[in-house]
């Protein structure tokens, strides 16, 4: 116990000799080709022109922007957020080498997110939210609900979709002796009241999580679904405020996911709210996101610059949609960008979920 396998430089040679840091790099930033060189946006700082360099002969990559530079270990570290070890066991594993023990798990030294508490406890909310849909009675009153509307388990479990209860604060009395109160309050996943008790943010609503691009819960958006939450001064959607984690401006849901096709694709379907996007998902379509909460915003757009320059907007026919395609476009400016209109069945999925 407690002593570290070191691994060795003939593991690491083996590893950087069967992988190219371009098919890494490649898979979470839109590369092109120019001259030596495979350029594109940098993952590490903000930036509308590319200065972000990969060199497949040297198999290195620099950044003019930031100046942020090393090997495809240190490009996994840094954009992952783990450490050495976990980078070479992470490639390891893709080219067949068994390096699970490598280093005794207790040993492992996971670079820790600035905000790990926050992110802890958003993953705790996403855990206690599915297993609340699919394992108590009232879940089983809302699945029903999801699968009358065409949702099956595989669409909600890849969507990671839940239901808060609608009573007995449940998620705070699950949280408030592991979290501090800082933590809790800062999360926003609870209101507080003017007595300084705390109670759960979201009541009887279906929860879909938002992730960020590391895979990681950072938000909510709850939806109402039963005819007592109908209450016409009950808002239909309530998303998690603006925190340290989420940027609405920002984040765009289902990225993460939709990552692989985009980069298979070369496209992405961009649409309005989450809702379509899992419609989108039912009928096949596994590339497409949407912003959450607000209109598409030009840091939305450097987001989905890293991944790719071919842009398909899927908004709604309506005069709203319409003049939701107009704001796009300008926005979308120096992107390859189609339009087009789904059949009724996909963007009147939102309807169907509606109340009767
Ligand atoms: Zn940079």
């Amino acid at each position: 116990m407690g002593v570290l396998t070191l691994v060795s430089k003939d593991t690491i040679l083996e590893i950087k000799q069967a992988v190219n840091i371009v098919d890494i790099i490649g898979e979470v930033v839109s590369l092109s080709k120019t001259g030596r060189n495979f350029l594109g946006l940098c993952p590490f700082h903000g930036e509308k022109t590319p200065s972000f360099n990969v060199n497949e002969e040297k198999q290195f990559y620099h950044c003019f922007g930031c100046g942020k530079s090393g090997d495809v270990f240190k490009f996994l570290e840094e954009y992952r957020g783990i450490s050495f070890v976990e980078a070479v066991q992470y490639l390891g594993n893709q080219i067949g080498l068994d390096l699970t023990d490598v280093t005794p798990s207790a040993q492992r030294t996971q670079r820790q997110h600035p905000h790990q508490e926050l992110i802890d406890l958003h993953e705790d909310a996403r855990k206690f939210y599915h297993a609340y849909l699919m394992t108590t009675k009232m879940g089983e009153e809302a699945r029903q609900y999801l699968y009358h509307r065409g949702l099956t388990d595989e669409i909600i479990k890849h969507f990671q979709l839940g239901l808060s209860p609608s009573e007995g604060n449940y998620f705070y009395q699950s949280s408030k002796d592991k979290f501090s109160e800082q933590v809790l309050v800062d999360s926003g996943l609870f209101t507080i009241t003017e007595s300084n008790h705390m109670f759960d943010a979201f009541q009887n609503r279906i929860m879909f999580p938002l992730t960020n691009d590391e895979g990681k819960v950072i938000a909510f958006s709850g939806r109402i679904w039963k005819e007592e939450t109908s209450d016409k001064h009950v808002a239909k959607y309530k998303n998690s405020r603006g925190t340290v984690l989420f940027n609405k401006s920002y984040e765009l849901y289902h990225l993460d996911q939709a990552r692989p096709s985009i980069k298979k694709d070369h496209e992405v379907y961009l649409m309005e709210g989450f809702l379509d996007v899992i419609a989108a998902y039912r009928s096949g379509i596994e590339n497409a996101v949407a912003s959450m909460g607000t209109a598409l915003t030009r840091e939305h757009v450097s987001h989905l610059k890293r991944y790719t320059k071919k842009v398909i907007l899927a908004y709604d026919g309506d005069k709203a949609g319409q003049h939701a395609i107009q704001k796009a476009l300008e926005e979308l400016s120096d992107l390859t960008v189609e339009i087009v209109r789904f059949p009724q069945g996909i963007t009147e999925f939102d309807e169907e979920l509606a109340l009767p």
